[in-house]
């Protein structure tokens, strides 16, 4: 048989493990936030339509700008952007792939703050850029003077902010992004993947963008939207930056079956958005009911929330898949991180962890 050694794989990609967080058929899948609550059945209808209109012109390439699509994100965004300020791909990933490939590349550097995203370092290895991952603070917090000193002290190529911050749910204040920008000679991205569900009230770095050319906010589809299978993402700039991705971009990559799709789920974004309180609402009774059984959840602005205090993550996991309930193990001892569920399915985690605590 063939195994990796025997081919002419990239050095630098020898010994790597790709993205792989388990996917199995469970009644209960909490580990990679997800919108458990599917779409609702008047949307799905609209977006079927708007798919099967499409169907009749899959003979020619779509729209290469997707002009509709972005237009439709920059009204969804609001703060004044326009078509020009959008730039979309298929999932947030490929956004940032793309950002990589542009400002990123052999003798650059791409700096994150640790805990963070597990695909950040997959995508500087895959874009031969050095990934430069630096430590969170007490509790994964992130201080404005703290990350401008860190960032001062590496000089990096790109930055990249999650805000909030997965796995641990942390967000950021505008004067960290703010003071990461001042710090920072290159590009600079806040990854707004969970922004919908901070929150109400809790300001968006969008707000930053004007007068600010090497900032990118990065956004997605695919958790409040419950859009993930579609495989949407986009970003909000400068439209320079949206000139730079035209040059690594394949052309024609969003499908015109992906652009009618989002479009369709974009004119029903008060419905799609619909359930995000009741995620919140679950969110927070996981917080409460965790830290009642003597767990140590952090504060999260996002659908999920990250805990400590588990005395054995590896037996933990077994023993929730066990009852069909699939959480996330990122690998960080004693901590785990629990997608917030429909009431039911929440309920359903809530009970196995107080079953194991018993
Ligand atoms: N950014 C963050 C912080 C994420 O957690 C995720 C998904 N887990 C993504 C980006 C990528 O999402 P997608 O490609 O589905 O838009």
């Amino acid at each position: 048989m063939t195994t990796l050694d025997d081919l002419p794989l990239r050095d630098d990609l020898r010994g790597r493990s790709p993205y792989g967080a388990p996917q199995a058929p469970v009644p209960v899948a909490l580990n990679v936030n997800e919108n458990t609550h599917g779409i609702p059945e008047v949307v799905a209808h609209d977006i079927v339509g708007s798919v099967a209109a499409s169907i009749m012109g899959l003979n020619r390439y779509p729209d290469r700008e997707f002009s509709e699509l972005r237009r439709d994100f920059a009204a969804y965004l609001g703060h004044g952007l326009r078509e020009e300020n959008i730039w979309a791909a298929n999932g947030s990933n490929e956004v940032l792939q793309q950002i990589l490939l542009a400002f990123g590349g052999p003798g650059r550097t791409f700096l994150g703050f640790t805990p963070t995203y597990s695909m950040y370092p997959l995508l500087a290895t895959g874009t031969s850029t050095r990934w430069i991952g630096r430590n969170r603070q007490d509790d994964f917090e992130l201080s404005a003077d703290y990350v401008s000193r860190v960032i001062g002290e590496e000089s990096p190529d790109i930055v990249v902010l999650c805000s909030p911050n997965n796995p641990t749910g942390t967000p950021l204040t505008l004067d960290t992004v703010r003071a990461a920008y001042e710090a920072s000679p290159g590009i600079v991205i806040v990854d707004e993947a969970y922004a919908e569900f901070s929150d109400p009230g809790t300001p968006s770095a969008l707000e930053l963008l004007p007068g600010r050319s090497r900032l990118i906010v990065s956004r997605t589809m695919s958790k409040a939207f419950a859009f993930a299978g579609a495989r949407v993402g986009y970003l909000a700039a400068d439209p320079a930056i949206a000139d730079a991705l035209r040059l690594v971009r394949l052309p024609y990559h969003l499908s015109a079956l992906t652009q009618a799709a989002a479009r369709a789920a974009l004119r029903h974004s008060d419905a799609m958005l619909a359930v995000v309180d009741d995620i919140r609402t679950q969110r927070n009774r996981i917080s409460r009911q965790l830290a009642a059984l003597g767990y140590r959840p952090y504060r999260s602005g996002s659908n999920f929330v990250f805990f400590g205090g588990v005395d054995d993550t590896h037996a933990t996991f077994r023993r929730l898949f066990d009852r069909g309930i699939l959480i996330r193990d990122v690998g960080i001892d004693g901590h785990m991180r629990v997608t917030a569920g429909t009431e039911t399915e929440t309920t359903a985690f809530l009970d196995a962890m107080a079953a194991l605590r018993s």
